[in-house]
């Protein structure tokens, strides 16, 4: 893409009204638009960034053997009755709504109830199990405080898997490869690091549950970590009991400010058996069957990676989830530059490197803070030195370091 075609231009002003990191840098860097306090639109920047955090969680399902379907928004009263969850006084961010002739509807938060009693037309036999299903869409939810951008949103997108197992066995075997799959998404959105799989509360089965907490002092949280173990427990389970189920010690933890970027539970029998979700085992004998609830959400976890990776010129995005694999700015306006800079682009989009093209006439300063307020992985600058030498100078917009290499072998490194 030419940046000259980009309709979103640069700001350097942040909006008045926004008091975080990620909404202030994604808003001045084009990649956002705020609608309303919690609830944005994603400019085509933002939304390439989303597509690639969708794309690899959508990997990392169907490697678990998730498939994926989509579940609809608008969500019936009677099924949210079921179990009790209609009530304002049971879930108090509900969106709700009315048909034209005054039937309530619900505006989806999630859809737990929803999957049950879908799955009651598929799932009868032991041979339709174990399923898991997943969906990555839109929730909306009447949040009280929305203060922290697209960390917490009215209206967000999230990923939700839903795994339906006949055993214990079968459920926990699951679990335990989830566990690993959801710190593999989040290695390669490049916050594995400091990201921590965290006992919390909140599991109908287990009385315990795991949340995916990312290390940020503008996270809501707090966890404490073991940094040897690379486990942390929630400040709501830190007692002696949450301690021990952990296997946890008191002596070698560190409280820390965290962002919960996910989380994951077992639900045991509390939404399948009210819905009569049962399967009839090889003997023809009905049994009930066991539910996990697996959420990832989705724009907190780009919000995340803004706040925690990125410097006071702009946003850092890692390799895997940048808008561009290349940023490609030409310098000046000598004749001979915008050609071999216009041949390169092309060149690139030729061998299906992603690139942005800094095409426009401005100066080398505002190009270069463009360049790093929007953050993309790696910048190929092409001035009078690339037309003298040969040699394209290449910035790590990381490590901030420069080196130079030929053409040649830069498309071969970034070619896919
Ligand atoms: P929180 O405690 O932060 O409100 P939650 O316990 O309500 O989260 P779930 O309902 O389990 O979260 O949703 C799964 C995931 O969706 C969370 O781990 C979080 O990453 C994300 N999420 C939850 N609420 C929001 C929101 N309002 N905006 C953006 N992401 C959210
Ligand atoms: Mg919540």
């Amino acid at each position: 893409m030419r940046q000259s075609d980009l309709f979103t231009k640069t700001r350097k002003e942040a909006p008045k009204d926004e008091v975080s990191k990620n909404a202030i840098l994604l808003t001045r860097a084009g990649f956002i638009n705020k609608e309303m306090a919690g609830v944005y639109s994603y400019l085509p920047l933002g939304l390439k960034v989303l597509k690639k955090i969708e794309n690899i969680i959508r990997e990392e399902m169907n490697a678990l053997g998730g498939k994926e379907l989509v579940l609809t928004s608008l969500q019936r009263k009677d099924v949210w009755e079921k179990v009790g969850r209609w009530d304002d006084k049971n879930v108090d961010v509900w969106f709700k709504t009315k048909l034209k002739d005054n039937v309530e509807l619900g505006l989806g938060f999630t859809h737990d109830e929803q999957i049950v009693n879908l799955l009651t037309e598929y799932v009868s036999s032991y041979k339709d199990l174990p399923l898991y299903l997943y969906q990555i869409q839109t929730k909306f939810r009447n949040e009280l405080r929305v203060k922290s951008g697209i960390m917490r949103g009215r209206e967000f997108v999230m990923k939700d898997l839903y795994s339906f197992t006949r055993t214990e066995e079968e459920q926990d075997e699951f679990y335990e490869k989830a566990k690993k799959s959801y710190m593999k998404v989040f290695s390669r959105c490049g916050i594995g690091d400091i990201t921590f799989c965290t006992f919390a509360s909140g599991g109908t089965f287990s009385k315990y549950s795991h949340e995916f907490q990312t290390l940020s002092l503008a996270g809501e949280d707090i966890i404490y970590v073991d940094e040897k173990k690379n486990l942390a427990i929630n400040k709501d389970v830190f007692d002696e009991e949450g301690l021990v189920t952990a296997g946890l010690k008191r002596d070698d933890l560190v409280e820390r400010k965290s962002i919960e970027v996910g989380n994951i539970f077992k639900q045991g029998t509390k939404y399948t058996d009210p819905f009569n979700l049962y399967y009839q085992d090889e003997n023809g004998k009905k049994q009930s069957i066991l539910m996990g609830g697996y959420g990832i959400g989705v724009t907190r976890l780009m919000g995340t990676v803004v706040e925690v990776l990125s410097d006071d010129k702009g946003i850092i995005w890692p390799e895997e989830i940048s808008p561009f694999q290349v940023h490609l700015v030409s310098l000046g306006n000598d004749e001979n530059v915008i050609k071999l800079a216009d041949e390169i682009y092309k060149t690139f989009q030729k061998e299906g490197i992603e690139v942005l093209y800094d095409d426009r006439n401005v100066r080398a300063g505002e190009k270069f803070a463009d360049s790093d307020l929007i953050g993309i992985s790696t910048r190929l600058v092409i001035g009078d030195k690339a037309l003298e030498s040969k040699k394209l100078e290449v910035k790590d917009r990381s490590s901030g370091q420069t080196t130079e290499t030929d053409l040649k072998s830069f498309i071969k490194k970034f070619k896919k």
